[in-house]
């Protein structure tokens, strides 16, 4: 890859993009999220080598929202083994939106359908281990830090100030679970840590970055070493292409074909396996609640080189 023609080429497609950014609206169910200004766009790419691309707002923080559903997943596969989380959490995507509560009365089990749902994701924070609330959240943001070589991510505090004060519908998903077996753990205390990973505030660049770990099949690109096991990345991989993008991951999968997760922010990221990781931040979002600037700019990149993986 011509490195500065590349770099040229994320410039012109981020600017061609932009004019995205009128269309939809910032996500204000989470009151902190609806002061972001919408107009903002911004890319950054990672490959093998550790080198980063980038154009536009791509260091601009912003909270990852459901993209950190990706990491608790990662961290409650590591300590309970796959056999564990899927007796708690399903493997098939949804036509339904990412807060919808219908079919966990209506599935037999009352298991959510699948992990990056808001239902799968409370239910994965349940599993994941540790003496209190604290000590949960530093194994996700342990990872999280190691992947991007970035001691200092942390949460945003307003952001999870807000989310905690108006979950409603997140409470009412926790507690159902609880009554169903689904959920082991203490419903405030389990919530409490997925408002708080909802909240990790990363960059495009950090995102990328992240992503290109989950391309590599759990590698770290600078110094070779294994920080998720390739089977863990490779289910990952697998719920961004099905469940990642919403209930519009099939038409994702169609018009940019490559694995990715978004986030209520307006945050993407993408996995081209192998080739380099994708973070892309825009927060006006369309209304299954995936960054409108970002999917069209995803799109454009993906043609322009190639990145579909079907
Ligand atoms: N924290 C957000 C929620 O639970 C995450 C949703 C999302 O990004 O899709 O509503």
């Amino acid at each position: 890859m011509d490195l500065k023609q590349a770099s040229d080429q994320l410039e012109q497609i981020r600017n061609q993009s932009l004019e995205f950014t009128y269309m939809g609206s910032v996500a204000s169910y989470i009151p902190e999220l609806a002061k972001v200004e919408r107009h903002q766009l911004g890319v950054a790419v990672c490959l093998p080598d550790g080198t980063i691309l980038s154009a536009g707002d791509a260091e601009v923080p912003f909270s990852m929202q459901s993209i950190s559903k990706i990491f608790s997943l990662i961290v409650a596969l590591c300590q309970n083994g796959k056999d564990y989380v899927f007796r708690h959490v399903g493997k098939e995507p949804t036509g339904d939106p990412f807060n919808s509560i219908i079919k966990l009365e209506t599935t037999e089990s009352h298991k959510p359908l699948n992990p990056m749902i808001n239902a799968g994701a409370i239910a994965v924070a349940g599993m994941i281990r540790g003496a209190n609330v604290d000590e949960r959240l530093d194994a996700v943001l342990a990872l999280m830090r190691k992947m991007t070589g970035n001691p200092h991510l942390s949460i945003n505090q307003a952001v999870y100030c807000s989310e905690k004060k108006t979950a409603d519908r997140n409470r009412a998903l926790a507690w159902f679970l609880k009554d169903s077996g689904i959920l082991e753990t203490d419903v405030e205390e389990t919530l409490d840590l997925y408002f708080r990973h909802c909240s990790i505030e990363v960059t495009a660049k950090d995102v990328a970055t992240l992503g290109m770990v989950l391309a590599a099949d759990g590698i770290l690109v600078n110094t070779g070493e294994r920080v998720i096991p390739e089977e863990v990345a490779r289910i990952c991989k697998t719920f961004m292409v099905t469940c990642g993008m919403y209930n519009a991951s099939g038409e994702f999968a169609i018009d940019v074909g490559i694995p990715a997760k978004s986030g209520v922010a307006g945050g993407i990221m993408a996995t081209v396996p192998q080739r380099m990781g994708i973070g892309v931040f825009g927060p006006s979002l369309d209304e299954k609640g995936n960054s409108v600037a970002g999917v069209k700019l995803l799109e454009l990149l993906s043609k322009e080189w190639k990145l579909g993986i079907f």
